[in-house]
């Protein structure tokens, strides 16, 4: 059965080789951002559901895992090349169903191709290290084998690009994956994994499980499931680690962020603005790399946010999918009302607001905006300044020192991303050695490690030890092993 053939509007899991829309709640609709629309509804799964896919996605792995791995990424090949051709139709979807704006949809599909195009490196990815004569006569060398079933939870803001951080790089590696994507955002990962099956994964090998919170806690528990990769905000994170991994499984759980951007007296201001713009208010601040805190430095502070406003202030808030917007909705209904009471909490706790996004002037009434939104004189304390806000919220919290700014960056409980400002070597460099932060720019606007090199944060932004993503997605889907032999 294919995805049509279960309703035009239905947005069906793929489970045991199947298109099938499980029928144990009533669906819940999807909702474009931009006009408040349903573009589809979404038949939730259950934990037989679950139980079902898990079993067979066990017996697919016990063949799987023997494919000699030059064979496994054959499929990921054909997929790579079906995503380029689908690249705009995909970016299109992505755009109706999460708001974000038509060049933001684009780039994100091909940093989704780029975890593909990785992971078809497996055979050399996964070789082991050997070394002969480790003693008279003994050799020894290391292997590294699939660990089973795997599963991945995802967030609503890279419905594309976050699912892709995992299976490819699993299956690459021989394990079998149940995919629950974003109950906000389904049809994205719905329309990739359409490809995946057109490309020739084997039954079994990929299903996609559409669902919330009763998905989400099966696989948690499932006993054939041998790892878990999450990815969304941290009290989930830590909830889904601390289960999971109760439960004896591998998990690496990437959480929310609160991330700072440090601007030195030295700074190239025209380009740092450009810079903040972009990752604060790209993606209507829904990236957990976005910056929310701007810490300017000494006497900066004054130029710095006169240009910033007038930039700021010259974004154009819409529909993502029109050309000329700068700035599209935030996910939903719900979460807007959310930001604009952060910026409320602001104004009561005594920031002071230079651009006010309450009123996203000339957006459509019945769509989900929020306008750019640029408090002064916040102080650590404050809620805006502690929270993740997950929207274009950027508070301003002044420091006289290089030394002040660290201090403000680590004393946050989140640890993602943060950026320095600066044409000093010197500033730059003591910046990335002393923060506590997991991702670290210079003079960049939003520092997204490739698909070749690992990616998480630290602190409250990250619960496990290997990383999304490069090496360590190797080293999280495989389980070592060391050989040793003689021969007599
Ligand atoms: P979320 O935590 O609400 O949801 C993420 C996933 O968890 C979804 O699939 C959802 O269905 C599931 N889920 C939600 N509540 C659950 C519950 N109570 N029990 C079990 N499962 C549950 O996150 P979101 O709003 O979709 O995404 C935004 C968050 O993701 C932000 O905090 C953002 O910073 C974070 N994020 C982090 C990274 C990173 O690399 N660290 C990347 C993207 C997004």
């Amino acid at each position: 059965m294919t995805t049509l053939e279960v309703e035009v509007s239905t947005v069906a899991s793929y489970i045991a080789g199947q298109w099938v829309a499980p029928k144990s709640v009533a669906p819940q609709p999807v909702i474009n951002p931009a006009d408040g629309s349903a573009i589809a509804m979404l038949p939730y799964a259950s934990a037989a559901d679950v139980d079902h896919a898990a079993q067979v996605a066990h017996k697919a792995f016990l063949e799987w895992r023997d494919v000699p791995v030059v064979d496994r990424v054959q499929p990921l090949y054909r997929y790579k090349t079906l995503l380029e051709k689908h690249a705009q139709e995909i970016a299109d979807i992505l755009t109706r169903e999460n708001g974000k704006t038509a060049n933001d949809a684009i780039m994100e599909v091909k940093r989704a191709i780029q975890m593909v195009e990785v992971a078809c490196g497996m055979p050399s990815l996964m070789m082991g290290d050997s070394l002969n004569d480790v003693a008279k006569g003994i050799d020894c060398h290391t292997i590294r084998q699939p660990l089973g079933v795997c599963a991945g939870i995802t967030p609503f803001n890279f419905p594309a690009m976050v699912p892709m951080w995992m299976f490819p790089f699993a299956i690459a590696a021989g394990n079998t994956f149940l995919l629950k994507p974003s109950e906000k955002v389904p049809m994205t990962p719905t329309r990739t994994a359409e490809l995946l099956i057109e490309a020739g994964i084997p039954e079994g090998v990929f299903q996609l499980i559409h669902g919330g919170r009763e998905v989400v806690e099966a696989l948690l528990h499932h006993p054939l499931i041998k790892a878990i990769s999450f990815v969304g905000s941290s009290p989930i994170a830590k909830l889904v680690y601390q289960t999971a991994t109760a439960q004896g499984k591998r998990v690496q759980a990437l959480g929310g962020a609160k991330n700072h951007l440090v601007v030195m007296p030295d700074a190239d201001l025209p380009k740092t603005v450009e810079a903040i713009l972009s990752s604060a208010f790209g993606a209507a601040g829904e990236r957990c790399l976005a910056g929310s805190v701007v810490v300017p430095v000494g006497d900066v502070a004054g130029p710095l946010l006169q240009l910033l406003v007038e930039k700021t202030q010259a974004l154009h808030v819409g529909d993502g999918s029109k050309a000329g917007v700068d700035m599209g909705p935030v996910i939903s209904a719900e979460h807007r009302k959310k930001i604009l009471g952060y910026i409320d909490k602001g104004v009561e706790e005594g920031a002071v607001p230079l651009c006010d996004g309450r009123k996203a002037n000339g957006a459509d009434p019945k769509g989900s905006y929020v306008g750019p939104t640029i408090f002064d004189n916040v102080k650590p304390g404050m809620t805006i300044a502690r929270e993740e806000i997950f929207g274009p919220v950027l508070s301003v919290i002044r420091a006289r020192t290089l030394d002040e700014a660290i201090d403000v960056v680590n004393a946050s409980d989140f640890g993602n991303t943060t950026t320095i400002y600066t044409q000093s070597g010197k500033a730059a460099r003591e910046y990335q050695a002393r923060v506590e932060v997991g991702m670290v720019g210079v003079n960049m606007a939003v520092s997204a490690p490739m698909a070749f090199f690992p990616f998480a944060g630290w602190k409250n932004s990250f619960f496990g030890d290997l990383h999304a993503h490069g090496k360590d997605a190797v080293y999280f889907y495989t389980e070592q092993k060391v050989l040793m032999t003689r021969w007599f």
